[in-house]
């Protein structure tokens, strides 16, 4: 696994990548985003570094490698690679969700590794497919990035190394195990998800302002059965790579297969979503809202549904450009997903308009959230990129429609409706309102 691929600061965009197309001047570390990271976070990327560094090169003190470890590390690295490349434009699109850890399914090879050979070894692996990856990724993310993810599969492994310290790698893979190899693998492969996917969310939450939410940076149960099933077909080649070496190419065959499978939950997930801000699109946001009216309805309490309007949106546009435009419903977006609470719905209608379920909430608590968030987009104070450099936008209003169904009665849509008439008239009354309309 590795840390998600932030979105490009305006530096790496038109500076050090764009510049130098082969990447070597992004290995400068003085260049390096890195050093801008706030205290805790910088700490928290070195220590886990120096710790991974250390722990690379511990293993080699007292027990030296065999020739024929180096040379199951040199076949697996030839894999991990022929993988690589053969699944080169798939994780091309993987790489582009930024918002939970990246799940690298070429680490079968790496846990192969750990199962097969001496640790040393085993950790050099690791550093030559995170190398590998590096040069042959097009944008050669940068580097201190790769190195903090590289450091949290080296840590992870070197976790899951404990779990077999003082068993007979030669005798874990075969049938003379008994259930216990399969219990210690089991755990080998829990303990390496468990170390890299912790660390990997620590920064994502040091980094995440200003309320970290730990829920929504773990990688998703879909996430994780892949990347403990990609573990699991780790345990599996290092098992057929004990038995028959010259089968593993077999292997490669279904795990490409399997490989291309995964962009099936990339692609639903990016049907539900709106690309401009985020949110959940139309349908997405009727389905989910259905969902919890159901829910609400069951539990007796009530919901309320509010419709979003920006006020002359077109003049901003008109002002500053679309793009500038653009990044102004990003931020309303961010301000809506930021003022509600976690199971509040938020969705982008169309436009400039934006839906907002409120669940287990009276019709008076409804109209007062309604009005907080008007006052917070009122509040929203921006510097976007302009045609003519950058701009501040500033004093941006909304109306709001607001209808709350005190028992979930009724239907999504006759709600949408109520709340969309109810904003219909906040318009009419002169705009930067809310309006409720009677209880459905
Ligand atoms: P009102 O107060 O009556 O809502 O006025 P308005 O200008 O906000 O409404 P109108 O419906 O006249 O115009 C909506 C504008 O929203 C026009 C359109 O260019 C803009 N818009 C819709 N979708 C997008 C988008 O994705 N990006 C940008 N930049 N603008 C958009
Ligand atoms: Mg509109
Ligand atoms: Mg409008």
């Amino acid at each position: 696994m590795t840390a998600p691929r932030a979105r490009p600061t305006r530096q790496e965009a038109g500076g050090i990548t764009r510049r130098d197309r082969s990447g070597l001047a992004a290995l400068v570390p003085s260049r390096w985003d890195l050093w801008s990271l706030r205290p805790r976070a910088l700490t928290y990327v070195l220590v886990v570094d120096v710790l991974a560094i250390a722990v690379t090169v511990a293993p080699f003190v007292g027990r030296p490698a065999t020739g024929q470890d180096w040379l199951v590390a040199g076949l697996l690295f030839l894999g991990a690679a022929v993988h690589a490349e053969a699944a080169r434009h798939i994780e091309r699109i993987r790489i582009t969700r930024t918002d939970r850890p990246f799940i690298d399914l070429k680490s079968m090879w790496t846990f192969a590794g750990l199962l097969l050979v001496h640790l040393g070894p085993a950790l050099v692996l690791v550093t030559a497919t995170f190398a590998y990856w590096w040069v042959r990724n097009e944008q050669h993310p940068p580097p201190h990035r790769w190195i903090f993810s590289w450091a949290t599969v080296v840590l992870g492994t070197g976790a899951a190394a404990l779990v077999l310290l003082d068993i007979d790698k030669s005798t874990l893979l075969t049938a003379a195990a008994g259930p216990k190899g399969l219990v210690l693998i089991a755990l080998a492969a829990l303990v390496r998800w468990t170390v890299n996917h912790g660390l990997v969310v620590g920064i994502i939450l040091l980094l995440s302002s200003p309320t970290p939410s730990v829920r929504r940076h773990l990688a998703s149960p879909a996430d994780t059965l892949l990347g403990l099933g990609a573990l699991a077909l780790g345990a599996a080649l290092a098992v057929l790579a004990a038995a028959s070496p010259w089968l593993v190419p077999i292997l490669l065959v279904p795990v490409i297969m399997l490989h291309r499978g995964v962009l099936v939950d990339q692609f639903r997930q990016a049907s539900r979503t709106d690309p401009k801000t985020g949110l959940a699109n139309g349908s997405a946001w009727a389905e989910m809202a259905a969902k919890e009216m159901a829910r609400t309805r069951r539990l007796g309490t009530g919901l309320a549904v509010l419709m979003v309007d920006l006020d002359n949106f077109k003049a901003v546009n008109d002002a500053h450009g679309h793009l500038a435009g653009d990044e102004v419903l990003r931020a309303v977006a961010a301000a809506l997903s930021a003022e509600v609470r976690g199971y509040d719905a938020v969705g982008r209608f169309g436009g400039e308009e934006f839906v907002v379920l409120l669940s287990g909430v009276d019709p008076a608590s409804a109209s007062h959230t309604a009005d907080r968030l008007r006052t917070r987009i009122g509040s929203l104070d921006l510097t976007v990129a302009g045609p003519g450099g950058p701009t501040r936008i500033r004093g941006l209003t909304a109306s709001i429609g607001c209808v709350a169904s005190p028992k979930a009665a009724g239907t999504v849509d006759e709600l949408v409706g109520a709340a969309d008439g109810a904003l219909y008239e906040a318009k009419r009354a002169g705009r930067d309102r809310v309006v409720t309309a009677p209880p459905a």
